[in-house]
C-alpha cells in the first residue's frame, strides 16, 4: 500500500467522542517504550505523526490519524493494569476497555511487543482479554535490529510456545523494526488486503 496521505484528526480519552463515520479503523497497543510512535511514524513514513518517547503529553489518549482518507490508524495509551482497591483483581484502564469494547469499525488491533523481551504475563493478559470478546489481533514484534535473526526466530519460538497453551494457532504476527525499516510492507499490505476483503 502507498500511503498518499496521512493526518491526525482527533485526540482524547472519551471513545463516544471518537470519529463516527464508520471508515475502517487499525489500532496500535503495547506497552509504554514499546517502540510504537516509532513504529506508527515508519508504517506512514512520516517523521513524526506520532510522537516518540521524551515528548510529553502524548500519554492517556486515543489518537486517531486518517490515512489515505480510507481508514483510521488508531495510536492508543500504553497498556497497564487499573487499581482496583480491596482486589487483586487485575482490570486493564477503563477508556482502553471501552474503546476495545465499543468500536465497532475496528477491523484489526495491532499489539506491539519488543522481540528482545521474554512473554510478559500483561502483553499474555491483554491478548487473552482481545480474545475472550473476539476482537481479531496480530503481534507486532519491533526492535528486530536489535537481535541476531536466529535470536529473533528463538524469541518468537518461545512466544508461540507459551501462546500454544491457552490458543488453538500462534496469532499472526511480524517482525518489524522502525531503525532499520523492516516489516513496514508486510504490515501495510495486511492491513490493504483487510480494506478490500
Ligand atoms: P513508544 O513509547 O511505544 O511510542 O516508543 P517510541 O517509539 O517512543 O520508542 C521508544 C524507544 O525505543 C526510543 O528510544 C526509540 O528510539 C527506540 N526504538 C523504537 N523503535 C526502535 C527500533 O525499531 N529499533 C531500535 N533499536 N530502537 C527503537
Amino acid at each position: 500500500m502507498k500511503i498518499k496521505s496521512a493526518e491526525f484528526v482527533v485526540s482524547n480519552s472519551d471513545v463516544t467522542k471518537c470519529p463516527k463515520d464508520m471508515l475502517p479503523e487499525y489500532a496500535f497497543i503495547g506497552r509504554s517504550n514499546v517502540g510504537k510512535s516509532s513504529l506508527i511514524n515508519m508504517l506512514t513514513s512520516r517523521k513524526s505523526l506520532a510522537k516518540t518517547s521524551g515528548r510529553p503529553g502524548k500519554t492517556q489518549l486515543i489518537n486517531h490519524f486518517i490515512i489515505n482518507k480510507e481508514w483510521y490508524l488508531v495510536d492508543l495509551p500504553g497498556y497497564g493494569y487499573a487499581r482496583v482497591s480491596k482486589s487483586t483483581k487485575k482490570v486493564f484502564q477503563k477508556f482502553i476497555t471501552k474503546y476495545f469494547e465499543q468500536r465497532e469499525q475496528l477491523i484489526c488491533a495491532f499489539v506491539l511487543v519488543d522481540i528482545r523481551h521474554k512473554p510478559q504475563p500483561i502483553d499474555l493478559e491483554f491478548m487473552q482479554y482481545l480474545g475472550e470478546r473476539g476482537i481479531p489481533f496480530c503481534i507486532i514484534f519491533t526492535k528486530a535490529d536489535k537481535l541476531k535473526p536466529n535470536a529473533i526466530d528463538n524469541h518468537v519460538d518461545d512466544y508461540r510456545h507459551i501462546m500454544l497453551e491457552t490458543w488453538e494457532e500462534m496469532p499472526k504476527h511480524f517482525i518489524t523494526s522502525s531503525s532499520k525499516s523492516i516489516g513496514k510492507e508486510e504490515v501495510l499490505e495486511f492491513i490493504d488486503e483487510l480494506n478490500s476483503g
